[in-house]
């Protein structure tokens, strides 16, 4: 496989997460070519942040020297590289930024490598925020030479790059990082549910848990941000998180990994997603919650 330097990028999915991340890229120089699905977003995205929109997914990749996808789902990873096909050159490197399911991305490596086309996975950690600071997570999968060869391009994005393993590692890692997350946020809003009914003030609560064992991410930067405020607009969707602890499950199931904890995370986030409806943030899955107890956080109750 090639090693040449990875100076043209093409960038498909320019959404919550691919737009600050491509900003990036064109503000550190390197010449960004962005498509995304939804009509005028790869326009506005150009207009308001540099580089150029392309019409479709194969115009962008045309002469690229880099594919970044960060798309939904792995199902939307594969339909944009059929879109792209031969337009993505020999000697080209795709990453694929998105949380996907890593056997799908095995598969699809296989066949961009049986064209010449190398692929590593690199997904992300740290939401919108550290997007737009280039300070994110990234977990990375595939072969050394390939991980180095993406690290210029990485490091516009990223502060904290890890080399996990062979393909699809990194997205495994990914997965179970938002397990733990999607759990601990569970967790954390029963936890405040209980303490509200007892007479504690969750935000309160939410000051003494940070200073204290039971603190995780979601006590710092979700509860009083997102939930009790009643904004729930952290820029993360309720159905990715729904996926996202799929993708853990699954990767359990193929490990023979007995999981019953997280079989009963999955069943409420994917619970929740009928119950609320299609275009949540996940942190209103704090509403499924005080749904199943009939309150609310936040209630001053007499
Ligand atoms: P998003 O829904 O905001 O953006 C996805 C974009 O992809 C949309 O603009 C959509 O139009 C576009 N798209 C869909 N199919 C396409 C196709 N075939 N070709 C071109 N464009 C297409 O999602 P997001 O929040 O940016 O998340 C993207 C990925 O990153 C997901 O896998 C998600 O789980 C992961 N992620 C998100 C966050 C976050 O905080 N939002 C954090 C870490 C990881």
């Amino acid at each position: 496989m090639s090693n040449r330097e990875l100076r043209r990028v093409a960038f498909i999915g320019v959404g919550n997460m691919g737009w600050p991340m491509a900003a990036r890229l064109a503000g550190a120089g390197f010449e960004v070519v962005a498509y995304d699905a939804a009509p005028g977003r790869a326009q506005a995205f150009a207009a308001e942040a540099g580089g150029r929109a392309a019409p479709d997914a194969a115009a962008a990749a045309r002469g690229a020297d880099a594919v970044i996808t960060i798309l939904p789902t792995s199902k939307h990873v594969g339909q944009a590289l059929e879109a792209m096909g031969d337009a993505i050159a020999p000697g080209a490197l795709v990453i694929e930024m998105s949380s996907g399911v890593p056997t799908a991305t095995k598969g699809f490596a296989a066949t961009l490598a049986a064209r010449g086309v190398a692929m590593i996975d690199a997904p992300v950690s740290g939401g919108v925020p550290r997007a737009r600071s280039g300070e994110l997570a990234i977990m990375l999968g595939g072969e050394a030479d390939q991980v180095e060869r993406a690290k210029p391009l990485l490091q516009a994005m990223g502060t904290a790059l890890t080399h996990v393993g062979g393909i699809g590692a990194g997205q495994a890692m990914k997965a179970l990082n938002n397990l733990m997350g999607a759990a601990g946020f569970l967790i954390g809003v029963e936890a405040l549910l209980i303490g509200q009914r007892f007479g504690l003030d969750p935000a309160v609560m939410v000051d003494v848990l940070n200073s204290s064992t039971g603190m995780n991410n979601s006590t710092q930067k979700k509860f009083k941000q997102y939930v009790l405020s009643r904004s729930f607009d952290a820029g993360f969707g309720l159905d990715l998180m729904a996926k996202d602890v799929s993708v853990a499950l699954e990767v359990g199931r193929e490990t023979n990994t007995p999981t019953p904890f997280a079989a009963l995370c999955r069943e409420m986030w994917a619970s929740a997603q009928g119950l609320l409806g299609p275009g949540q943030d996940h942190t209103a899955m704090a509403q499924f919650s005080e749904r199943l107890v009939g309150e609310t956080l936040g209630d001053k109750r007499a």
